[in-house]
């Protein structure tokens, strides 16, 4: 036994999606893996004309997959503009990342994201490490303020409002809030991406 003042897991594996969202794309509640995600055609094609999605931005699959669907969204890319690209191309990569979606489909199955772990944490444990929110406060503000849904719990909470801007948070937020109003996941739906989508020093080097 290995004496300690706390114990940290991760668990599941969340796409970064806030450039699909700045995008103004079309998104889809996915329930295997418990996230709202882009909406895409299978060769990367966003519902907003001009945008192709790849890799971690679109869904969890892993590098290999995440070069393959870089090169089928590039030739959606090149045959849009009209550009020749061979079919055989791109039902070569079709026919290579189809087994890697369905092996997703499948961990994602057999080790579903464990949801009953957010929504049974203790008041003190803080959700929001940025902002330092507790599930407490959360929950708080699901009972006593009425928030519906995950962006007006932001607001009265500051949860996702840090540096991570709910990339860390929002998914276990939303697990905790649906459960405090006793709704489905997908009812409470998901933070709105913000710029900057990653953080960006004002200064630089060299800056008086
Ligand atoms: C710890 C860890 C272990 C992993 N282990 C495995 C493994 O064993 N096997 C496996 O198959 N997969 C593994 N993965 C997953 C794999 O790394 C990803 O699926 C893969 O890298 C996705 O490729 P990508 O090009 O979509 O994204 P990334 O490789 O993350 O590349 C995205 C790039 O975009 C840049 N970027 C981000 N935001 C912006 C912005 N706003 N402006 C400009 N640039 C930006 C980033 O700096 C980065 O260079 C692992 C991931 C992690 C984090």
């Amino acid at each position: 036994m290995i004496a300690c003042d706390a114990v940290g897991l991760g668990h599941g594996l969340r796409s970064e999606t806030q450039l699909a969202d700045l995008a103004r794309c079309d998104f889809a509640f996915d329930d295997i893996a418990r996230q709202w995600l882009p909406v895409t055609d299978r060769d990367g094609r966003a519902s907003t004309p001009g945008v192709y999605l790849a890799g971690d931005g679109a869904r969890i699959l892993g590098a290999d997959a995440a070069e393959l669907a870089g090169r089928l969204a590039a030739c959606a890319t090149l045959r849009d503009l009209g550009l020749p690209v061979e079919d055989a191309e791109l039902d070569g990569l079709r026919a290579a990342l189809a087994p890697m979606v369905r092996f997703r489909q499948g961990l994602d199955t057999a080790f579903p994201w464990p949801a009953h772990f957010a929504a049974a944490l203790v008041d003190e444990a803080i959700v929001c490490r940025c902002e330092c929110i507790t599930a407490g406060e959360l929950r708080a503000v699901a009972r006593d303020k009425g928030a519906p849904e995950l962006n007006r719990a932001k607001a009265f909470s500051r949860l996702g409002m840090g540096r991570c801007q709910g990339r860390m948070c929002g998914p276990a937020g939303a697990e905790i809030l649906a459960d405090a109003l006793g709704v489905a996941l997908p009812e409470v739906g998901r933070l709105r991406g913000q710029g900057p989508v990653k953080p960006l020093p004002v200064a630089v080097e060299g800056t008086p």
